[in-house]
């Protein structure tokens, strides 16, 4: 592609004014990969760890060493990593509805969880589809107090229903920010949150959606007291290999709770055949920090680069991330589409493709999407969405390697201009 001597020069002043911060990035990288490769000497990866199973999936020698792998990664106890998890939703679907029953109380401390979980939860949908509400789990929302944890009104859930006699069962905390108009918590405010929920009320269990988190810090949650997290494959954690899937790491009951529901009671994992995905998803976590890295330095790229040519960016060049998302206040619909248009015409896949809003089920209002990408919906891949609604917002993250990722963010910046 054919840059203008604008944006080729502003894209130069943006990796000089960088080049501090990547080598942070990159540190964080070495460390993570270094975490990652002791792993995989630890527990003697051989290349028959690749072998294929089917049917049952017995004995799967490959599936159960990285179980442990990615439980030794994550800081955790225990993990599991399936291929046959579908996406992010339903690994949350399946922690949530192991850990909680009828009666028990769920306490998102960190607002409003994402979409998708709202019908998983019942605040949103129909009833009788077998949302945990259906079952009988109730729910309670704490909002975070100027972006961070409001710990008055979370004493004040967890003694509450200690007086009742039982804890909380779940308090559900989701990193990064997501579609919202927050800031993304790190890996430290995190374990003080645990911490302080730990002191008042020992039992209850803390559970991370970590989605868009893996990575971008030295540790996970777990390794600050979380008792569950958990994510999709096709996010960070997937390095771009996998080629879908999800996983759930914690302490080791949380996670056999967790199994009875990946699979079913009795069986937990002692089953699931892996029908040839294994090499992808151990290739996926070998290339993760690696990846995840790629994406960070593109946001932080984009973020320089907008500011610079007057939006409103989030976060800021120069901040410290905690996931892998950016934001980008178009402030016109116009504009908006030729950002996500500029993204996908600087995608590997698809490039000739035009995105156009539509309206998708489940949204209120009409979406564009941009993605370009090898496995499809992948978000470690270049990827941006916007809601056709003011300010404009576009939303993306993901970047195989950085090289790629700074042509789409060459390319949209580009489209905008003209
Ligand atoms: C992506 C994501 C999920 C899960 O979404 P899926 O599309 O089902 O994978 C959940 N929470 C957050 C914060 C996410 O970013």
């Amino acid at each position: 592609m054919q840059f203008s001597q604008k944006i080729t020069d502003l894209a130069r002043e943006a990796e000089r004014a960088l080049a501090p911060i990547f080598a942070e990035i990159d540190e964080v990288s070495y460390q993570n990969t270094n975490k990652v490769m002791d792993a995989f000497r630890e527990h003697r990866v051989a290349a028959t760890n690749f072998d294929t199973t089917s049917g049952y999936g017995y004995d799967d020698r490959g599936r159960d060493v990285l179980d442990r792998i990615w439980a030794d990664v994550m800081g955790a106890e225990a993990a599991f990593v399936r291929h046959q998890i579908v996406n992010g939703t339903q690994a949350l679907t399946i922690g949530l509805f192991g850990l909680l029953r009828p009666g028990d109380l769920m306490c998102s401390i960190a607002g409003k969880p994402y979409d998708t979980l709202e019908e998983v939860i019942g605040i949103a949908g129909e009833p009788g589809n077998g949302s945990l509400a259906d079952f009988g789990v109730r729910y309670k929302q704490i909002d975070l107090k100027d972006d961070a944890f409001d710990f008055e009104a979370i004493a004040e859930a967890l003694n509450a229903e200690l007086t009742l006699g039982k804890p909380v069962k779940v308090a559900f905390i989701q990193r990064s920010k997501g579609y919202l108009n927050r800031k993304t918590l790190t890996v430290d405010e995190i374990g003080g949150a645990v911490s302080f929920i730990k002191s008042i009320s020992p039992e209850t269990y803390v559970v991370v959606d970590n989605c868009y988190g893996e990575f971008t810090e030295t540790r996970e949650p777990c390794a600050v007291g979380a008792d569950m997290i958990i994510g999709s494959l096709i996010k960070n954690p997937g390095g771009g290999m996998a080629e879908t899937g999800g996983y759930i790491a914690g302490n080791a009951r949380a996670v056999e709770l967790a199994s009875y529901r990946l699979t079913s009671v009795g069986c937990g994992l002692e089953v699931g055949a892996t029908i040839g995905q294994t090499k992808n998803m151990y290739k996926g976590l070998f290339y993760a920090p690696h990846t995840t890295a790629q994406a960070l330095k593109t946001a932080h790229l984009a973020a320089y680069m907008f500011e610079a040519l007057g939006f409103n960016v989030e976060p800021k060049w120069s901040e410290r991330r905690s996931d892998i998302i950016q934001t980008v206040i178009t402030g016109s619909p116009d504009l908006l589409c030729r950002f996500c248009q500029g993204i996908q015409k600087g995608s590997p896949v698809d490039s000739f493709v035009t995105p156009m809003p539509w309206a998708m089920p489940g949204y209120t209002n009409e979406v564009i999407m941009a993605a370009g990408a090898f496995t499809q919906g992948a978000s470690i891949e270049l990827s941006a969405d916007g809601p056709m609604r003011e300010p404009y917002t576009a939303f993306f993250q993901g970047g195989l390697t950085y090289e790629s990722g700074k042509i789409g963010i060459m390319s949209a910046a580009e489209a905008m201009l003209e």
